[in-house]
């Protein structure tokens, strides 16, 4: 329990992400007053040393990685597990992303380990274990995992805590590490790489702080739901009904077959709330409902319930939202 614990930061485009920040914070409070430390995979850890200062970090690693491409599950876990090893860390906090889940499941194996991951929540106990809390049987329970042996992965979901600047701003220091990478992480060539765009420049579902997602109740158009998420600054969702009809991609699909989201507010108009659906949104923080359906099953764990027609609810409220942000 006497090394650091290492944060996984991603980072686009040399800028690092939001829930790198989320994850300093929650490694500094579980931490014992002690700086977290960070691997970064690929260039442009300099540029970023003051933005990670501000989050108190105390050393960053950055794996030789030898002209492979770290976004390979198989070359980032063999460059992870050499900063385990020379870092001395306690345990490794990474964003539950579809990626970093694949890497865990390569680093456990290769370090002997246990892996949690999709946690959204974490303390330490009084004997020091680290305690992942995790929603479960679609959201109905919360969990409190341990893992009792080796380095713990935990990976935890955007939004798991707020993001706060260290009291005291530290200067990190960059330490590069020699990795030796296996078979596994030699076979594969990235020969090409195109990345997705979420429409409209909306922000990516898993990470966005607000969801508003469209359901049957639509009939097809969505664009009362585009114009409430692009007033409010949220993603755009939908239930798999409106997805399989075709009236919006399936990568916008929330639940049990589809993306899960836990952001700080969700807004479900023309949505019934099926228990596949709710797997996927039961851990949004304020849950909003607009449905004509007074008798819907959405409005059962709703924070805040509208009985109401979609296509007047939400224009009123994207127009309300303007205002106020207007008058700012
Ligand atoms: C194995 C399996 C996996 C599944 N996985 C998923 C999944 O991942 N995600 C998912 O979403 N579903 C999934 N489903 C489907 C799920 O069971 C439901 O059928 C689906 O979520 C219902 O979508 P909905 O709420 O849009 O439609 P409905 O259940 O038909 O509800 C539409 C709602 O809109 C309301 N409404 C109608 N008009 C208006 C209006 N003008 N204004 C306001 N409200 C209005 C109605 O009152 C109604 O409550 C899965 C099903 C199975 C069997």
């Amino acid at each position: 329990m006497n090394g650091p614990i290492l944060v996984l930061v991603d980072h686009h485009a040399g800028a690092v992400a939001g829930t790198a920040h989320e994850l300093l914070t929650i490694a500094r409070a579980v931490g014992d007053g002690a700086a977290p430390a960070v691997v970064w995979l690929g260039d442009g850890a300099p540029a970023a040393l003051d933005d990670l200062g501000a989050y108190g970090v105390g050393t960053v690693y950055v794996p030789a990685l030898d002209g492979l491409d770290p976004r390979v599950a198989a070359v980032a876990a063999d460059a992870v597990a050499a900063v385990v090893a020379a870092s001395g860390a306690q345990a490794l906090l990474f964003a539950s992303t579809y990626d970093n889940k694949e890497l865990a499941a390569h680093l456990a194996v290769a370090l002997g380990t246990g892996a949690v991951v999709d946690g959204t929540g974490l303390e330490r106990r009084a004997d020091g274990a680290l305690v992942i809390s995790k929603t479960v049987f679609s959201a109905t329970w919360t969990t409190q995992c341990v893992v009792p042996a080796g380095v713990p992965l935990i990976g935890l979901k955007p939004h798991s805590g707020e993001s706060a600047p260290a009291a005291s701003p530290t200067a990190p220091v960059v330490e590069a590490v020699p990795v030796t990478f296996g078979p596994g992480a030699r076979a594969v060539r990235v020969v090409e790489r195109t990345e997705h765009h979420t429409a409209g420049g909306r922000p990516d579902l898993t990470e966005a702080r607000a969801v508003v997602v469209g359901g049957r109740g639509t009939e097809g158009d969505f664009t009362p739901v585009e114009d409430l998420a692009d007033a409010l600054g949220a993603g755009v969702g939908a239930t798999r009904v409106a997805t399989d009809e075709g009236w919006i991609d399936h990568s916008a699909q929330i639940g049990q077959t589809g993306v899960t989201i836990a952001p700080r507010l969700y807004i479900g108009a023309g949505v019934s709330g099926a228990i596949h659906h709710r797997a996927g949104m039961q851990a949004s923080e304020v849950i909003v409902a607009v449905n004509t359906d007074a008798d819907a099953p959405i409005f059962e764990f709703a924070d805040l319930g509208i009985v109401g027609d979609l296509t007047e609810v939400l224009p009123q409220a994207a127009a309300e939202i303007r205002r106020l942000k207007a008058a700012e």
